[in-house]
This record gives C-alpha cells, sequence and structure tokens, in this order.
C-alpha cells in the first residue's frame, strides 16, 4: 500500500508540474488551474471505472481501487503536449547567425501514442534543416518532437508536422525528418512480425529537390545506427 502512494504521487507530479510550468505564472492562476484539473481527472476516472467493468474486472478489488485516478494521471501526462505550443516554443529560440551547412539532431527519443488504439508507438526520430539566416537552439528540435509526441498520432502525421513546424518558424533552405518506430498496437496483436518497424519521412526545400542533400541527410542518420 505504502508503495502504491509513492507511485501515485509520482504521476501526480509529473502531471502537474509542466502543466505549472506551462501556464501559471502566480499561485491564484495556479490554484485555479489546479481546480480544473482535479474535475478533469474526476470525469476521466468515471470513463476508467467503465472500462474494467467492461472487460469483467471488479473496479473495487484492492489493487483497482486507484487504478482510474493512476491512468488518468498517466494519460494526462502523455498527452500533455497539448497543452503546450511547439510554434511559441521554437520561436523563443531562434538566432540570426549565417551558418549554411546542414545541421541534423538524430536519435531522438520518441514515445508517442496511436490514435487507433491508445497504444504507445516509441521509437527515434532524426531531424535535419538548412538554414537560411536563421537557426534555433537544438534542444529546442528535440522538445518539438516531444510537444507532438504527446498527443495521439499516427506516425505518418507526428512526422510532417515536425517538419511543417521548422518550416514555418525557420523558414529555411529545407527540412528533413525521418522517423522509425514499433507500434505496440502491431507488436502486441500480432498484426505484423514483432519486430517491424515503421518507418516515416517528410522533407521539404533541398531536401526534396537535391539528391545529393537528401543522401547526405540518410547517410548521416545511418552512420552508427544500432
Ligand atoms: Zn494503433
Amino acid at each position: 500500500m505504502k508503495q502504491e502512494k509513492t507511485l501515485s504521487d509520482t504521476l501526480e507530479n509529473n502531471a502537474t508540474v509542466p502543466y505549472r510550468k506551462s501556464l501559471c505564472d502566480d499561485d491564484e492562476c495556479f490554484e485555479e488551474e489546479r481546480a480544473n484539473e482535479d474535475s478533469v481527472i474526476a470525469n476521466m476516472s468515471e470513463a476508467v471505472h467503465g472500462l474494467l467493468h467492461g472487460i469483467g474486472e471488479d473496479p473495487k478489488r484492492e489493487g483497482l481501487l486507484k487504478t482510474p485516478e493512476r491512468v488518468s494521471r498517466a494519460m494526462r501526462f502523455l498527452t500533455k503536449g497539448y497543452r503546450q505550443d511547439p510554434r511559441e516554443l521554437l520561436t523563443k529560440a531562434v538566432f540570426t547567425e549565417t551558418y549554411d551547412e546542414m545541421v541534423l539532431v538524430k536519435d531522438i527519443d520518441l514515445f508517442s501514442m496511436c490514435e487507433h488504439h491508445l497504444l504507445p508507438f516509441f521509437g527515434k526520430a532524426h531531424v535535419a534543416y538548412i538554414p537560411d539566416g536563421k537557426i534555433v537552439g537544438l534542444s529546442k528540435l528535440a522538445r518539438v518532437v516531444e510537444v507532438y509526441a504527446r498527443r495521439l498520432q499516427v506516425q505518418e502525421r507526428l512526422t510532417q508536422q515536425i517538419r511543417d513546424i521548422i518550416q514555418e518558424v525557420l523558414s529555411p533552405r529545407g527540412v528533413g525528418v525521418v522517423i522509425e518506430a514499433k507500434h505496440m498496437c502491431m507488436v502486441m496483436r500480432g498484426v505484423e512480425k514483432q519486430n517491424s518497424v515503421t518507418t516515416t519521412s517528410a522533407m521539404s526545400g533541398e531536401f526534396l529537390s537535391s539528391q545529393s542533400t537528401r543522401n547526405e541527410f540518410l547517410r548521416l542518420i545511418r552512420m552508427n545506427a544500432s
């Protein structure tokens, strides 16, 4: 019991701390947000309670007593990207710079959830762009992946959204995004071979018009690939 409480507290902290950072500057605002969050959690918990009934479980047995609330808080954490603005995130970190070669951040860990089954898919994202007078803080590229990944997604759309927001905010000479991911809805249900990896790509500008640029990008993300 003691340990359960600790886990629940951890999830609660995960769910509320980033929330405060992103939306609230003062305590009054924070109290209001927390009241809203509590009512969202209450509604979601009721739904999870129904889900437990539906699968033939007894939501009143000891091990499941706090499950509806825990699931709800975990879900809020895993979908916190809905409450974050990727445009704002990038815009705040743009710098003027004359560097005009490819910038690549590869092997960005990615955890998302498929919108068809609410099951996880996870893997790596590789994000590249060729600046045209403006660069962005490197960590922000990984953060943008995270913001879009922490929503209900299909891998194809996720890949394009990352490309589009970088193209829009930086107006670079081109953007390339490749995502490689395993989908639990395929692996667990045995629809495909268990180790199958889905690869998607989205490109713009010189990554589309120049084969040598595209080849360089693909060669760089294959280097030291695990
Ligand atoms: Zn799925």
